[in-house]
């Protein structure tokens, strides 16, 4: 390491340096056994700690890798030897709700839960919302603009933000803590960290947009065979519920099948035989009115043919009954190391682009297992193949199978997760060398040294 542990220390403040086994016992991800590689771990509790930090790693030319809850799904946070770690562990404050404005003022460590559970107390809710809320952090979730569960009523993290302070490479605090909806004072600086996964700066706090609590929510599980039914189902169901459609994830049957398997002691909701199983959402304002109008939108979908069978949650425990089945994405790991994907593309495409994913990775390996969920409301597909081994050279295969197809169809190698290590190598097929250029500038101006996240992304 190029800054010495004792001047870190007392940058960090008591207790705040971990070094030596402390940081080796650490797994370097939520799923990834292996030991965090850095040789210290800072973790100081304030913004003018954090610029101190940096301030100093800076004139050395020190590596820092920014942590949050380690949740992320690109290897973003992964370190080498000799990296520094500054952990958001212990800014984990949430400094100010205001009921009026309709805002919540965090430090970047508060995980995702507590500030869901924190404007559920006020009467308020805090929209975002993905599998991994009980461990990510908020300035985990802003530094990989994360998508999740309501993007198709909501937005994505980037929509319910409304201001961010972040810390440069030099130590500058750049605050644009902005309360307000509306804010065309010249460009919107905080937009540079959100998405940039740590390379461009490090998020300090933010100011999170709230909404009202929604008076209703209405949950269903719905058998749909073909995937034009899926498509117009999503037509059916956002036309008929009047703007209150706030989930549309669909599972496909090999999806339903491994997450309902007998030997996991779960009684399926609905036949295990169907081609597609539609989990579908509603928050809206009457709690009187809108699960029948729910039932009248399901009920026509089924009417109509679109929807061969369905479920709907009769009480918060049905509803969370159908959500784990969708959040069970840890079953992927079962039969063997899983290659993730996580592509956006037209819906129009998708029939299409999965019947030559499919048949590629067939003729590749034939014995694999391959499951696709995900949020098809918004285009956004996970496709997880399990082919017995994730060596580089199995890896790089099953990458081509999924990538190929994707660029001549304008698909994103990244709907969601980021860039990180792990999809660094395909980024080109998804954006110019142009805009690669402008990346590379705007890194070059903001950490001229290079030292935030070095190698991530570009
Ligand atoms: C079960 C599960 C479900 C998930 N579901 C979804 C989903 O539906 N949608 C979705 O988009 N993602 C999903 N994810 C991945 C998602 O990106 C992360 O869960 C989350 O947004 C990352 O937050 P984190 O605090 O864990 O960040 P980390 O994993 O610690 O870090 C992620 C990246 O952000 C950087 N970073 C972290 N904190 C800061 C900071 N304060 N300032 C600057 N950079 C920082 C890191 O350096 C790294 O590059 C899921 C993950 C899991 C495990």
């Amino acid at each position: 390491m190029k800054v010495s542990l004792s001047e870190l220390s007392a940058l960090a403040g008591e207790g705040g340096l971990l070094e030596g086994e402390s940081v080796r016992a650490r797994a370097a991800g939520i799923w990834n056994p292996d030991p965090i590689a850095a040789d210290a771990i800072v973790r100081p509790r304030d913004t003018q700690s954090v610029s101190r930090i940096l301030a100093s790693c800076h004139e050395q030319g020190q590596a820092v890798v920014t942590h949050g809850g380690l949740t992320g799904l690109v290897g973003g946070a992964l370190t080498r030897p000799g990296d520094l770690v500054l952990s958001t562990e212990r800014m984990n404050a949430i400094e100010d709700l205001d009921e009026t404005g309709r805002t919540m003022t965090v430090q970047a460590g508060v995980r995702l839960q507590a500030v869901q559970e924190a404007a559920l107390e006020a009467g308020l809710e805090f929209t975002l919302d993905l599998g991994a809320r009980g461990s990510c952090t908020i300035g985990g979730n802003l530094a990989t603009n994360a998508g999740g569960n309501r993007v198709i009523r909501y937005g994505m993290a980037r929509e319910q933000v409304l201001g961010v302070e972040a810390v440069l490479a030099d130590g500058t605090v750049l605050s644009s803590m902005n309360h307000m909806l509306k804010n065309n004072a010249a460009l919107d600086l905080k937009q540079l960290f959100i998405g940039s996964e740590g390379t461009l700066g490090v998020i300090t706090r933010a100011v999170l947009r709230l909404r009202e609590r929604p008076a209703s929510c209405c949950t269903a599980l719905l058998a749909v065979e073909s995937l034009d039914d899926v498509i117009q189902l999503l037509r059916h169901a956002d036309r008929g519920l009047g703007g209150t459609l706030s989930a549309f994830e669909v599972m496909w049957r090999d999806y339903f099948r491994l997450v309902t398997a007998p030997e996991l002691g779960v009684t399926p909701p609905l036949g295990r035989d169907h081609g597609h199983y539609v989990l579908l959402e509603a928050l809206g304002g009457n709690e009187e009115a809108d699960p029948e109008h729910f039932e009248t939108v399901m009920g026509a979908a089924l009417e109509s043919g679109l929807a061969v069978d369905a479920v709907i949650a009769n009480s918060g425990r049905e509803r969370e009954a159908l959500w784990a089945l969708r959040d069970a994405v840890e079953r992927t790991h079962d039969a063997g190391p899983p290659i993730t994907f996580d592509v956006s593309l037209r819906i129009a495409d998708m029939q299409d682009y999965l019947s030559q994913v499919r048949r590629r990775i067939d003729a590749a390996f034939p014995d694999n297992q391959t499951w696709v969920f995900g949020h098809l409301g918004d285009g956004n597909l996970h496709i997880v193949v399990s082919v017995g081994d994730d060596s580089d050279e199995t890896r790089h295969k099953v990458e081509e199978a999924i990538y190929g197809p994707l660029q001549a169809i304008g698909g994103s190698v990244s709907a969601e997760h980021g860039i990180g290590l792990e999809k660094k190598p395909w980024l080109h097929l998804s954006r110019s060398p142009e805009e690669i250029e402008t990346l590379r500038r705007l890194k070059a101006t903001l950490d001229p040294k290079g030292i935030l996240n070095p190698g991530k992304v570009i």
